[in-house]
């Protein structure tokens, strides 16, 4: 084993990001690397990068410049740093990153990574950067390594890559390439190793993964429905989650079924709309309106009569009228979310919605922008309020903030946090909730 060296990878974005940055560190631990937590004495830093959010690429430039002062004082020390850019921004920028941040030493996008290992070995031997920002047509799965280190009782499971859906607002079908399922034998072998690793809860995920369509060894094709049945069934895995999902693609009976009858599947879904207005959802090419929408939600309801959502908003999309904004919140009061994530709109690059003319003013975005998050906060707290008085089961994680304080996730992903000795983390455990904090439920271990 050669000398050990220091990776430090710094991630943006989803959970999917979140996952290839684990993956990654698998990838380069047989190379000799070791997970450090600073990039200040690293040898190599990796920025994965998310295109989501507005100004993506300058908060990556402007990252990259700090990262450089710490390259330049290394090499000052006689030591080398290499700079990896990955991900989306990676996907989305391409070459352009090393003409504006020329210290960068490789671009890798987010289909591409399992090919980390050979570009570093390029780079060294070439002593030049390297860039690869393919879609391969055989799957980057078939070339990653098993997971090395537990990922804690709570472990992410990609299955499903990619979109073909097109909103014309998103990115990701440009950055992530078209869909793409995982076979079912690949994703229930590495369920059944985050299980052995200490996973008790598992989070299958994916762009869109309610479009899953994986295959066995047999040629059958599995649902997302038939897979969670599946997955359901190994011992040790005492939760499922999955996101995130698109309403269009929630239509199979299966899916329906084993939210009713799966216990192990949490009753919380995350489930974007982004509008209440059907001019606007089909304006973003949503594929689907606003009863249909109400058709999902009551039919999740009517499986699971405690089903909680959250879903995703975006506020001032082009075109977007009075009318359409009340639209979206008469949507929010008829569901009744648990919590939800609301946005201005702002033009990403390369997308059709970004060269549409009929932009909403600023001062109109940030007053509706307001109203909605207003009532989504109202909701929230409702929901929360709720929960006061009944008995939860928390699967607990982690140290809480206070002295003699452990904390974990409900049923509906709200943080809860109990008096209790640390050897209690990592099991589930019933709560009586007694009261909320600004962002968590406070309750006590029922004996
Ligand atoms: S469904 Fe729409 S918002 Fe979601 S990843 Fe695909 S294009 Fe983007």
């Amino acid at each position: 084993m050669p000398n050990k060296k220091h990776v430090h990878i710094i991630t943006y974005g989803c959970q999917m990001n979140v996952y290839d940055s684990i993956k990654m560190g698998d990838l380069l631990k047989p190379h000799g690397f070791e997970l450090s937590d600073s990039y200040e004495d690293a040898d190599l830093v990796i920025l994965n990068t998310c295109h989501i959010r507005e100004k993506a690429a300058e908060k990556v430039y402007s990252e990259l410049g700090r990262i450089r002062i710490a390259k330049e004082r290394r090499a000052l020390e006689g030591n080398h740093m290499m700079i990896v850019v990955a991900g989306c921004v990676a996907q989305a920028e391409g070459e352009e990153i090393f003409r504006r941040a020329p210290f960068v030493d490789i671009v890798v996008g987010s289909q591409a990574y399992q090919n980390l290992p050979t570009l570093i070995e390029q780079v060294k031997r070439e002593k030049g950067w390297a860039i690869d920002i393919d879609f391969p047509k055989e799957s980057k799965f078939d070339s990653l390594p098993e997971e090395s280190g537990s990922q804690g009782v709570a472990a992410f499971l990609s299955i499903q890559e990619g979109c073909d859906k097109f909103c014309h607002f998103c990115v990701v079908p440009y950055t992530r390439g078209a869909e793409y399922s995982r076979t079912v034998p690949e994703v229930y072998r590495e369920a059944l190793k985050l299980v052995s690793l200490g996973a008790k809860e598992i989070h299958l995920l994916g762009q869109n993964v309610s479009a899953y369509h994986g295959v066995d060894e047999a040629g059958n094709t599995f649902g997302l429905g038939k897979l969670i049945k599946y997955l359901a069934k190994i011992p040790g895995v005492e939760r499922i989650r999955y996101m995130t999902s698109h309403p269009r693609d929630m239509t199979e009976d299966e899916l329906f079924e084993v939210h009713a009858d799966e216990p192990k599947l949490m009753p919380f879904l995350h489930l974007p709309v982004q509008s209440g207005s059907s001019a606007i959802l089909q304006a973003m090419n949503r594929k689907h309106d606003r009863d249909f929408y109400f058709k999902v939600i009551d039919r999740f309801r009517a499986a699971r009569p405690n089903m909680a959502f959250s879903s995703d908003f975006i506020v001032g999309y082009p075109g977007e009228t009075d009318q359409d904004f009340n639209d979206t919140m008469d949507l929010v009061r008829k569901v009744k979310f648990a919590q939800c994530y609301s946005f201005k709109y702002s033009p990403r690059p390369g997308t059709p919605a970004s060269v549409l003319g009929n932009q909403v003013p600023e001062t109109i975005k940030d007053e509706r922008l307001q109203k909605l998050q207003n009532l989504i906060r109202e909701q929230q707290q409702d929901f929360n309020q709720q929960q006061v008085g009944k008995v939860l089961q928390v699967l607990f994680d982690k140290p809480g903030r206070h002295a003699g304080q452990i904390q974990g996730k409900s049923e509906y992903m709200q943080a809860v946090a109990v008096q209790a000795d640390v050897s209690n983390i990592g099991k589930i455990l019933p709560v009586k909730i007694t009261r909320l904090e600004t962002n968590s439920l406070v309750g006590e271990l029922v004996a």
